[in-house]
């Protein structure tokens, strides 16, 4: 059974790239019972061995239009300036068959979309530590060329901005740590909502999940958003 005696609880996930969300996602899928991940559907071409239906549902643009003439989705967005992608509105109404709650992990635009339709959700962003330990794991990765990652550190500038209309704020600096504190905000939203007395142990991790609600990282938050300022005088920075 579901946390929720009627409607799903739902989560929206979003993260600039590098910042370690899609491991965070997957251990937190594997540990958390009854929550549905929602597969989104992109127009993006298959990246390595990503698979039709399992990371997103990959179709051509006009296929793409026609879902979005038919309403069938619950918010939909042109993520960096180029492919579109959308989460489907029966991925909500199946999740709510099953009594299960949802995930959603998608960008700022779509965040913002899902808010005003469904403003009980529950926002999370995940933020490195700094500007730095971003880009030491785009390069890592060994995805993307020199300046697809010099682009995506701009995106990420640009993205960390909208981190103040996000309910909890989860900083990935140790993977480990990042991946409890994520796993009790999920249980914290659930036991909140059952409106039941709280266990010694479950008011541990309702504590937990506390920790990363925006108002109690600001003082880390500065230091992680300075990082990412342009140097003094060196006439670079976001575009208005
Ligand atoms: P990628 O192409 O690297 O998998 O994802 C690029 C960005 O698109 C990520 O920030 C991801 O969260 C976002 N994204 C994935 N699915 C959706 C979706 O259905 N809607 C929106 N608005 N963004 C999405």
């Amino acid at each position: 059974m579901s946390s929720s005696a009627n409607r799903p609880l739902v989560y929206i996930i979003s993260a600039p790239s590098g910042s370690g969300k899609s491991t965070l996602v997957n251990e937190l899928l594997k540990s958390v019972r009854d929550l549905d991940f929602s597969i989104s559907y992109t127009t993006r071409a298959p990246r390595g061995s990503e698979i039709n239906g399992s990371q997103y549902y990959f179709v051509s643009r006009s296929e793409f239009e026609k879902m979005i003439r038919d309403d069938e989705f619950l918010e939909h967005a042109e993520v960096f300036g180029k492919d579109l992608y959308g989460t489907a509105r029966r991925f909500l109404r199946e999740a709510e068959q099953k009594g299960h709650d949802l995930l959603l992990d998608i960008d700022v635009q779509g965040a913002a979309q899902i808010q005003k339709k469904l403003p009980d959700a529950t926002s999370i962003f995940i933020l490195p530590p700094d500007r730095k330990t971003l880009e030491k794991r785009l390069r890592k990765r060994g995805e993307d060329r020199g300046e697809v990652i010099d682009r995506r550190l701009i995106a990420a500038s640009r993205e960390i901005q909208n981190y103040d209309r996000y309910n909890y704020i989860l900083v990935n600096d140790l993977l480990e740590e990042s991946s409890k504190n994520l796993q009790a905000i999920v249980q914290s939203e659930r036991l909140r909502r059952s409106g039941k007395p709280l266990s010694e142990e479950e008011s541990k991790t309702v504590a937990l999940a506390d920790r990363c609600r925006l108002a109690n990282v600001r003082d880390r938050l500065k230091r992680i958003l300075d990082s990412f300022k342009p140097p003094e005088g060196s006439g670079g920075g976001n575009p208005p």
